[in-house]
């Protein structure tokens, strides 16, 4: 079952990887199957040697549904958000190290730059932190989005969500490039000022028409 969704998954986790937002098998991609099941990539698998059988189906309880691999040592943390975001179709968690970075000089990252407006939607707030491979990850995900695609987790990685893989790896690998640049910015010792929100409404919506 779900062997096309299967398939985007890996790439989805793939792509993370050669964008430089996880290392080995850190991070994971989850996408939503259907009611009350999902998929997520495997427990500490490296993503290039995985197939896309080697993606889990699995239930609201993380209970493997199909698949003969250990689902994400994550999947609590996944399936809360999905339950508690019923508008979000993917997941996608990574330990992006500019994004993380930012997280320990800043509570937020501001929509500053067109690629933060676009792809996360709002400013990034930073969540403190909580243990791995726990639930408390979703719940702190969940209670830090406050309409943006992206959270970041202190002193661990950021947490993207999205209607849809695309949407979620955009997140992302936006607000790695994002925050790559402010904090260079703030390097510099550059006053990188708050844009009008009259301006920032108008790159939101050429966004809405961005693409094929
Ligand atoms: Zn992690």
């Amino acid at each position: 079952m779900y062997e096309a969704e299967k398939a985007a998954v890996l790439n989805t986790a793939l792509e993370i990887k050669k964008c430089g937002l996880v290392s080995l098998s850190g991070g994971n991609v989850g996408l939503r199957a259907d009611a009350g099941r999902f998929l997520v990539t495997p427990s500490g698998m490296i993503y290039e040697e995985m197939t896309p059988e080697d993606v889990c189906l699995i239930d609201e309880e993380c209970h493997v549904m199909e698949g003969r691999r250990k689902p994400s040592s994550d999947s609590e943390a996944l399936t809360y958000i999905f339950r508690h975001m019923p508008e979000v179709g993917a997941v996608i968690h990574t330990h992006q190290p500019w994004a993380t970075a930012a997280g320990f000089a800043m509570d937020e990252i501001p929509e500053c730059l067109v690629t933060i407006i676009d792809a996360c939607a709002a400013p990034v707030r930073v969540a403190p932190f909580t243990p791995s491979s726990a639930v408390g990850m979703g719940v702190l995900a969940v209670e830090y989005a406050g309409g943006s695609r992206a959270v970041i987790l202190k002193h661990h990685g950021v947490i993207t969500f999205g209607a849809d893989l695309k949407e979620a790896l955009y997140a992302a690998v936006y607000l790695e490039e994002g925050a790559k640049t402010l904090m260079l910015a703030r390097m510099a010792n550059a006053v990188v000022p708050p844009l009008d929100p009259e301006l920032i409404a108008r790159e939101k919506a050429g966004w809405e028409t961005y693409g094929q």
